[in-house]
């Protein structure tokens, strides 16, 4: 079906608003902006009546897949559905009109707010310290990996290698590239754990750290973790823990007392943030003594029921985000907390695993399953059987799309062959689960009778199968130049 773009709609002088009359004295732009800023030709918006605006993007709005539409096990980024109360709380005037220049005692409960989360963090991971600024994932391990160089710095020498398992997420190694460190990767055995033996044959005095993501995105817990740390003592060198899924642990597990030094969270993944679509994240950073004096600047500290903003740390790497990272974020993941309590948090990581091992067990007789061991969060199949027969992988997730789920990551890890990392996540249900399951069936049994039609799909989506290398060497989102 052809839809109109909301330009096409426009029509000279139709209007979508109705403000009130403005209250102030009117004062005209070029008293306000000097006259280099201002833009001398309109912007060439759509003019269109208030209810086309509210259709377009409510149409926009089911054309993509979204969890608020279906099913979403997008393995490794924990697409579950957030409670929508948390939403409302963040939308609060008194948290959404905060300017962050507002001086400390003006704005006591939002710091309250923040420490306390803080807090909250540090129970839960056993930390002794934390930062909440950083803006993602990536970036609190970019923070951690400063942390970690600074802890060497500190102690004289220059530490040039970060060891990190070829089963860490992707950004693992990006992150420790891009703090100027080299990357030397460490190979998993067949149970998908850290090949000790190959962890130590590249451990020396150049190491400082090791990277590792547990649970793996194999969604293997790693059991190593006391020889692990025994190896990385040997050199003095740290453990950081990316603990982007932290719904695998939550309430059960906590990493400080594992022998990691730091961590990052994602609270846009675990606690409460919806995300995708490149959306504002938050993935603080949690530390143990060693580390604690060269957390980013400022601190929250707390003093006689007051709350402090702390910039006096001479020893900090310095600030990671403008002032103090993404509040609104802060909020839903203080209230998701709270709702939850210390007996709501370990039942949800409960059911996130029950969801992931029911789901392997449903499907692992249909694809090959190559590492075995007990799943936490995730697990990885691999359609190397429905290949042979005709069906890639890619094809299989294309094809999941008409049946209204949207398909699983696909060939990631890289060590599994036609691999699918599915996290079916704790919010849904065993009927939901049983459905996907189904669908799998369906599309298994199509590949022998109707190969066709899996190898064409999607067919029942807004737009048929992309030319994805195209859009990404050829990248061209402009309308008006794709109009002409
Ligand atoms: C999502 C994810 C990251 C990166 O988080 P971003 O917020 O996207 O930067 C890192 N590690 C793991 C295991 C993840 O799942």
């Amino acid at each position: 079906m052809y839809r109109k773009l909301i330009f096409e709609l426009s029509k000279e002088g139709r209007e979508g608003h109705t403000l009130p009359r403005c209250d102030v004295p009117v004062k005209k732009n070029e008293d306000l902006i000097p006259d280099k800023y201002l833009r001398h030709k309109a912007a060439n918006l759509p003019q269109v009546a208030e209810n086309e605006v509210v259709r377009h993007f409510v149409m926009l709005s089911t054309l993509n897949h979204h969890v608020d539409k279906a099913f979403y096990p997008l393995g490794s980024c924990t697409m579950k559905y957030n409670p929508k109360i948390n939403e409302r709380l963040a939308g609060l005037p008194g948290f959404m009109n905060l300017h962050p220049e507002q001086p400390a005692e003006k704005v006591q409960g939002a710091l309250r707010l923040m420490y306390e989360l803080g807090e909250l963090l540090k129970e839960i991971t056993g930390f002794s310290a934390i930062t909440l600024q950083p803006a993602a994932g990536a970036q609190g391990e970019l923070t951690g990996l400063l942390l970690i160089k600074k802890y060497h710095q500190m102690k004289g020498r220059q530490r040039t290698v970060i060891l990190v398992p070829d089963s860490a997420h992707g950004t693992n190694p990006a992150s420790a590239a891009i703090c100027g460190f080299r990357i030397k990767t460490v190979r998993s055995t067949e149970q998908g754990l850290v090949d000790m033996e190959d962890l130590k044959a590249k451990t020396d005095e150049n190491v400082a750290g090791i990277m590792l993501t547990n649970p793996s995105t194999l969604g293997i817990f790693e059991t190593q973790l006391k020889e692990i740390r025994a190896v990385m003592d040997e050199v003095d060198a740290l453990m950081y823990m990316d603990g982007a899924n932290l719904n695998a642990l939550f309430g059960i597990v906590r990493p400080g007392e594992t022998g990691f030094d730091v961590m990052h969270i994602n609270l846009h993944k675990s606690f409460s943030t919806p995300h995708g679509g490149g959306g504002p994240g938050s993935g603080p950073v949690a530390v143990n003594d060693k580390l604690k004096d060269y957390l980013p600047a400022p601190i929250i500290i707390e003093k006689n029921g007051r709350y402090l903003l702390e910039y006096n740390l001479p020893e900090s790497i310095g600030s990671v985000h403008t002032f103090y990272g993404n509040f609104a974020i802060f909020v839903r993941a203080y209230a998701y907390i709270r709702i939850l309590g210390k007996s709501g948090l370990p039942q949800v990581t409960r059911h996130a695993i029950i969801n992931a091992n029911y789901l392997k067990a449903q499907l692992k007789e249909l694809f090959e399953l190559e590492y075995p061991a007990p799943t936490m969060h995730e697990f990885v199949l691999s359609a190397e059987k429905q290949k042979k027969r005709g069906a890639k992988a890619l094809d299989i997730a294309k094809r999941l799309l008409d049946y209204g789920v949207h398909p699983p990551t696909v060939y990631f890890p890289l060590i599994v062959k036609e691999a699918m990392m599915i996290e079916p996540t704790e919010s849904e249900s065993k009927e939901m689960l049983d459905v996907f399951v189904q669908s799998l069936k369906q599309i298994d049994r199509e590949i022998d009778e109707n190969l066709e039609t899996v190898l064409q799909a999607p067919h029942n989506t807004p737009v048929r199968r992309l030319d994805e290398a195209g859009a990404v060497k050829n990248l061209n989102i402009n309308y008006f130049k794709n109009k002409v």
